[in-house]
C-alpha cells in the first residue's frame, strides 16, 4: 500500500498552528484535543504529529517510539477526560471507513451509553 500524505489537511494545519484547537493533552509525538462537532458528551481526537494518513500507516511505517507515545498517550485519556464508565475509539479510514479528515486520528467517545457499534445500514 501507498499512502500519500497531503500536508495541507485541516489537522496538518492544527499541528503547524495555522488553526486554533482546544488541546486536551500534549507530548512529544502526539496530540489530543476536543473534536468541533462533537458526537457524544466526550469526544477527542488523537493524533499523532508525523504524517500518517491511516492507522494501518502510521502502524507500519511509525517508529516504536511514536506508537509508544501514541498508545500511553490514550491511556492517560483514558483516566483523565471522564470515561470511567466506558468509552469507544473509532478510526476510520479511507472510502469505506469515511474518513473525512486524511491525517492518522482516534477518536475517543465517552460520556454516555453507546449504543450498538455501527447503525443499520
Ligand atoms: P473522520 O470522519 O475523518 O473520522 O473524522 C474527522 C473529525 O474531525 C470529525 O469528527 C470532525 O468533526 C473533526 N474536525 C473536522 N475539522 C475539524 C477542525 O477544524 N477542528 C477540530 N477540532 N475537529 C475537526
Amino acid at each position: 500500500m501507498r499512502f500519500d500524505y497531503d500536508p495541507e489537511n485541516i489537522f496538518a494545519k492544527i499541528l503547524r498552528g495555522e488553526i486554533p484547537n482546544k488541546t486536551v493533552l500534549e507530548t512529544e509525538h502526539t496530540l489530543a484535543f476536543e473534536d468541533i462537532r462533537p458526537q457524544a458528551p466526550v469526544h477527542v481526537l488523537v493524533i499523532p504529529k508525523g504524517a500518517y494518513v491511516s492507522q494501518d500507516h502510521f502502524a507500519r511505517d511509525a517508529t516504536d517510539a511514536e506508537i509508544l507515545d501514541f498508545n500511553r498517550t490514550v491511556a492517560k485519556l483514558c483516566e483523565t477526560i471522564g470515561v470511567e464508565e466506558g468509552f469507544r475509539t473509532i478510526s476510520n479510514a479511507r472510502g469505506h471507513g469515511v474518513q473525512e479528515v486524511p491525517h492518522f486520528h482516534m477518536h475517543i467517545l465517552g460520556g454516555r451509553p453507546l449504543g450498538r457499534m455501527l447503525a443499520p445500514a
